[in-house]
């Protein structure tokens, strides 16, 4: 290997890293291996791709040099021979209400040549361009609906709050608040609408054609002197309640005036299209005698076989040459795209899916399908664990694609913890040998094999045979069943299911063969509608709501027939969702130990003396924070045209705090101090504090001493932020058998870090609780008492149980795809 082939780290010093120097081939799967909070990400991300990433921005962009280097190079002496590199990370929930399977993969553009080039027209119309297959395009959008496939109407009435008021007092509820409330206000006044009588005394037409004209008047409005202010003339242009509610809930980016215009409307499919967006004529165009919108809802292994059926349909035949030839190249296309996709084990999403409701490590694949299908090579792709969510049977698949990456000349790094990608790896890069500060160092780096020897390595030991059995002495009895009836959603089908209680059990399968659509759905909603407890036992720190999440209809769910629902008082449902948006949210924060640390900085004396309060010691209120970044510790800098950056606040740099909250002093630590311990340091120094204490020590035990506690949430992994929820669960110990849901507790995690969590799951089981948890990792499955195997694939092809029993009956009984892969674990 020449020079050129290696790339050459040095003295890298991001995070924990302690002064890693390091080569690493090009041109191969390398893995980066090690327990949590070792530092995989801190060098695979953070150093060396942000390292690709600045010195990219400077080419492309030299004028924000000066803005890069606010933002913070990353910390390392050197990198050489370093590709441009291409991230591919996980994120929950990440794409938009728009983007969509069929947008990401470049299905729904050849899928639009191919009715506009190829498809079947109504006899003497003519072929129309390809926009008019979308229904995000002006042309081709249904003209009533304008391709939301809804039809939004807005009722008069509602528009009012209480017509005894008048308009200056109130009385229509729909408008926005403050100065634009008043200047429609105004705007009536200057069109000699009478504003101080009550509402219901204006004439009816009056009445009727202000709250829903669509007309914009424009007046010059003469505001009322207040007090404070000058105010001068001004054009005003009026708009009605309804015009407005329908714009505002059109165009708006703010989740929070989307949900307020909302709840003026009534929703309904729309009369014209039903629902499929599109305009009359595109929607007459077939090809194999199926029109687009019924093509797009099809699940990709079905949209495949119709395009098999469209190759030798009469239809096809009957085309011009030119066009039939069309047909041909276009079809190949789609199903060389599709077949990536399908490898990538996401044959059973339908083109129209919109990436919101993907979960983090489908989003994932998809873009490294879309990669798969760009040619590109001589490029770096990063990637963090790409197999989190892919049964052992779709992990075979995911190998084969890393692999034709690395044939087309690219190098890949992945962060990884499954067993199965890291021996399949051409180079492996350890990290360790424990967490934070105990971690940072490279153990190993070198070919699969030579790992075997590094003693220190928590890696090897899994990889090379001394794994701990996770099962436990002797299967559990339930104490009871709880069986859902006629279960109906997704791809299931009228199916009945019995969960033992008092015990764990695991759910297994494929991706996409229901499993979550059954737990974390249909299930989670049964115990909650027989509790009588709201949607969500989930806090939302930032009390923000997606937008996508406030778009997504998938939430209501039919409550199935059930029995045995008594025996349970409690339901936890613990995802991997992140704990919140903004770097306001963190570990202290949600956990509820920053309020007792808060406490005790109130209870110093220089605290009291001043009148400080526990809220001073809150970077959430204006009192005690950082006015320039108003908490947040870091500000964020403007590239033009490229990604907001941030940049560490240069009035308190980083301490979020004013300089008076910090003279408070507890043992010689401020309270931004305090922030910056890590758990496992705080358990000394927060001993005072028993509840915080408690879940400290809860949090050490699951693996997650490494933390800091002012880490923000948005630096957290799924994993992180799901043992975190555990944790904050765990520690109101409360009586009642409670049933937790856990969906893929032990994905992003190291075999010793899943160990941790699985012995604090038995722990909840042997205190008489239920734990139901979806799981990918058989070695952990294989711990459970009881087994529900569903499948036998994905889509329509899932949705059935395949086995169920304990680990030992189901790996005796031979079918499923279970059975093959856990022979391996219980034995
Ligand atoms: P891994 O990828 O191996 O799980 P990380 O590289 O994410 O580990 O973390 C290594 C250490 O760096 C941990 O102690 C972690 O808390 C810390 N760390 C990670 N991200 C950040 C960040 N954005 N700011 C400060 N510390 C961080
Ligand atoms: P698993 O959890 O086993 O990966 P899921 O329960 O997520 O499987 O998916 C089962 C089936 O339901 C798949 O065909 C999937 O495409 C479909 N599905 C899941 N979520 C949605 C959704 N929000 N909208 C439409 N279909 C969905
Ligand atoms: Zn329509
Ligand atoms: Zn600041």
């Amino acid at each position: 290997m020449g020079p050129d082939s290696l790339i050459r780290v040095h003295d890298a010093t991001e995070h924990n890293l302690r002064h890693v120097d390091l080569a690493i081939p090009r041109d191969r799967v390398v893995a980066f291996t090690g327990v949590s909070g070792s530092g995989k990400s801190s060098l695979a991300f953070a150093t060396i791709y942000a390292e690709a990433q600045r010195r990219y921005l400077e080419s492309v962009a030299p004028y924000a040099r000066r803005l890069i280097e606010q933002a913070g190079a990353p910390r390392v002496g050197g990198i050489s021979g370093l590709p441009p590199a291409v991230a591919l990370r996980q994120q929950y929930g990440a794409g938009s209400a728009r983007s969509s399977v069929g947008t990401v993969s470049r299905v729904s553009n050849v899928l639009r040549m191919l009715y506009s080039r190829a498809g079947t027209y109504p006899p003497g119309a003519e072929p129309v361009d390809s926009d008019w297959f979308s229904p995000n395009t002006a042309v081709g959008a249904c003209p009533t609906c304008h391709g939301l496939g809804r039809r939004y109407t807005v009722e008069e009435d509602r528009l009012v709050g209480d017509p005894a008021l008048s308009i200056r007092g109130g009385a229509v509820a729909a408008w926005p608040g403050a100065w634009q409330g008043k200047n429609y206000r105004d705007i009536l006044g200057e069109l000699g609408i009478d504003i101080d009588a009550p509402f219901r005394t204006l004439p009816a037409e009056r009445r009727h054609w202000l709250l829903t004209t669509e007309e914009q008047p424009v007046v010059t409005v003469h505001p009322v002197r207040e007090a404070h202010r000058i105010t001068r003339p001004y054009q005003g242009t009026y708009m009605s309640p309804r015009s407005w509610v329908l714009h505002t809930y059109a165009t708006t980016k703010s989740a929070s005036l989307r949900a307020k215009a909302a709840s003026f409307l009534t929703e309904e499919p729309c009369p014209t299209c039903e629902g499929r967006r599109l305009n009359p004529f595109a929607l007459s165009v077939t090809v194999a005698g199926v029109d687009i919108a019924r093509a797009t809802a099809l699940p990709l292994t079905d949209l495949a076989d119709l395009l098999r059926r469209a190759r030798v349909h009469p239809d096809t035949a009957a085309l011009s040459p030119e066009r039939r030839q069309a047909a041909e190249a276009l079809i190949g296309n789609l199903e060389e795209h599709i077949k990536t996709l399908t490898e990538l084990g996401l044959g059973y999403l339908g083109t129209d899916r919109t990436t919101a409701t993907l979960s983090g490590g489908e989003f994932q694949r998809l873009h490294l399908a879309t990669q798969l299908g760009s040619g590109l090579f001589g490029v770096l792709y990063v990637l963090d664990e790409p197999s989190a969510g892919l049964h052992p049977a779709d992990t075979e698949l995911l190998l084969t694609a890393l692999k034709r990456l690395r044939a087309a000349g690219n190098s890949v790094f992945v962060v990884e913890h499954n067993p199965r990608v890291i021996a399949d790896a051409d180079w492996i890069v350890d990290l360790g040998p424990g967490a934070g500060t105990h971690g940072g160092r490279v153990l190993y780096s070198g070919p699969g094999a030579g790992l075997e020897g590094v003693a220190e390595s928590a890696t090897a030991r899994y990889l090379f045979g001394n794994t701990p059995s996770l099962r436990p002495a002797s299967v559990r009895t339930p104490s009871s069943w709880l069986t859902l009836y006629d279960v109906t959603r997704h791809n299931l089908d009228r199916l009945t299911v019995r969960f033992p209680l008092g015990t764990l059990t695991a759910v297994t399968g494929v991706s996409g063969s229901g499993k979550s659509t059954l737990v974390g759905q249909v299930l989670a909603a049964t115990i909650r509608d027989h509790l009588g407890t709201p949607e969500s036992t989930e806090k939302d720190t930032d009390g923000s709501e997606d937008e996508a999440a406030a778009l997504d209809d998938d939430r209501i769910v039919a409550i199935p027939k059930a029995d045995g629902l008594d025996a349970v008082q409690r339901l936890v449902q613990v995802d991997q969702k992140p704990i919140g948006r903004t770097p306001r949210s963190n570990l202290a924060t949600y956990t509820g130990l920053f309020d007792a640390v808060r406490k005790l900085f109130a209870a110093q004396p220089l605290a009291k003396e001043r009148g400080y309060t526990a809220s001073r010691f809150s970077f959430n209120l204006p009192d005690g924070r950082c006015p320039n970044c108003q908490g947040e510790g870091v500000v964020s800098v403007e590239l033009l045209f490229l990604p907001t950056e941030s940049a560490p606040c240069p009035v308190c740099h980083g301490a979020r705090y004013n300089p008076e909250t910090l003279q408070v002093l507890v043992d010689g630590k401020s309270v931004a101090d305090v922030l910056a311990l890590s758990v496992e340091e705080s358990l000394d120094f927060l001993d005072q504090l028993p509840t915080a204490h408690r879940i400290l020590r809860l949090l050490d035990d699951i693996g997650l001493g490494y933390l800091t506690l002012g880490q923000s949430a948005t630096t957290l992994s799924g994993g992180e932020a799901q043992r975190i929820k555990l944790v904050s669960e765990l520690h109101r110990a409360r009586r009642g058998h409670t049933l937790y849901l856990l969906d893929e507790p032990t994905s992003g995690l190291h075999p010793a870090d899943a160990d941790l969590l699985l012995a604090r799951l038995q722990e909840l089981v042997d205190q008489g609780n239920t734990v139901v948890i979806v799981e990918h990792d058989l070695r952990v499955a294989a711990a459970a008492d009881w087994l529900l195997d569903l499948g036998p694939g994905a889509g329509a092809d899932g949705g059935r149980i395949v086995a169920q029993g304990t680990p030992a009956e189901v790996s005796s009984g031979g079918s499923g795809l279970a059975a093959r892969f856990l022979a391996a674990h219980t034995s």
